[in-house]
This record gives structure tokens, sequence and C-alpha cells, in this order.
């Protein structure tokens, strides 16, 4: 089963594991996480690598990464190296198949668009001060955004979102007025 947000089909990360494993059946399979800290961010790097009917040793492989900054949304304020984790898994996942329409999961898009819909963004200057969090897109990977994107997204968005991710956010909050 498929979220549907505005159009899109989002699965959440439960959802795609749990075909991932029904798939697989009795084959190996191996998913690795790997979170850094850095500051304030925690950035996952999750590895899947699963064998193939017929053959032996693993076979496929997907790679997904995500980043979470301490206390950028409510979650984040307990759980930022969950959320990142989580997200890292999904969006491996999504890479060997198992998404709805989108990479992005549900829970990712769920998330984005509570932090949009009227918790407060972190105080600025309360985290992070001293060392900023690489300059990457929570939402897709986007790297290397410009200083001025990053800036006007944690103020706005309270996360790090490429102008892409930005114009997501942006159209679900006006289709929920609308
Ligand atoms: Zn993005």
């Amino acid at each position: 089963m498929t979220v549907n947000i505005h159009g899109k089909e989002y699965k959440t990360v439960a959802e795609r594991l749990a075909e991932f494993k029904k798939d697989l059946g009795e084959l190996p399979f191996e998913i690795i996480t790997e979170v850094q800290l850095i500051g304030d961010c925690a950035l996952a790097k999750t590895t899947i690598r699963h064998a193939v009917k017929g053959s032996s040793g693993f076979l496929k492989a997907a790679t997904g990464h995500a980043f979470e900054k301490f206390g950028s949304t409510t979650i984040n304020k307990t759980s930022h190296i969950e959320v990142a984790e989580t997200s890292a898994v999904g969006r491996a996942l999504a890479f060997l198949g198992y998404a709805g329409t989108e990479i992005a999961s549900a829970d990712e898009v769920a998330q984005a668009i509570s932090q949009q819909g009227g918790t407060a963004p972190a105080q600025a200057g309360t985290f992070g001060q001293d060392i900023e969090c690489p300059a990457v897109c929570a939402a897709c990977g986007l790297k290397d955004l410009d200083k001025s994107v990053v800036d006007f997204s944690n103020r706005t968005f309270g996360r790090t979102l490429c102008r892409k991710c930005q114009d997501i956010v942006r159209n679900d909050k006006a289709g929920k007025r609308g």
C-alpha cells in the first residue's frame, strides 16, 4: 500500500522493508548502516546487499544516504540519529525498486510537511553555532548546495533542503490550504 500525497505515491520505510524481506524469502541479505556524527549532524549511509535466486553471493546492492541535524525538527530534538538511519534505509530500498513512484519515503515527506505545518523551526544559533552541517539536501541528498540556499532553507524550513525539495514542501503546504 502506498500513501498518496498530492498525486504522488509514497511508501513508508516499514512497508518497503516488509516487501523486500517477503520477496527475498530464504535468500540471504545484509543491511548495514553506518552513522557518522559531524557536529550536530547525523550522516547515515545504508548499504543493502542481497542474493539472487539460483546464484550464490550478494549479487544486487544499493546504497542510500540521509542526514539530519539535531534540533532541526521536533522529532530531531530527541531522535535525529534514528531519523537519519531510517531515511537512509528507505532510500537504499527505493533504489532496489521498493518505492511507490517516489524515492523519498512517506516518513520523510510527512516529517517535512509537519515541520512546515506549524512547529517552530529550531532557533537560529541554538544549535550548530560553530560547526555547520554539510551542505547536503536532507530530502534528496543533493550535495554542494550554495550557502545562500542552505541559510534560506534552515531559516524557512528548519532543515537543509535544495531548491527543488523546498518547492515540494511549499507545494504541499499550498495544496493543504486550497
Ligand atoms: Zn533536494
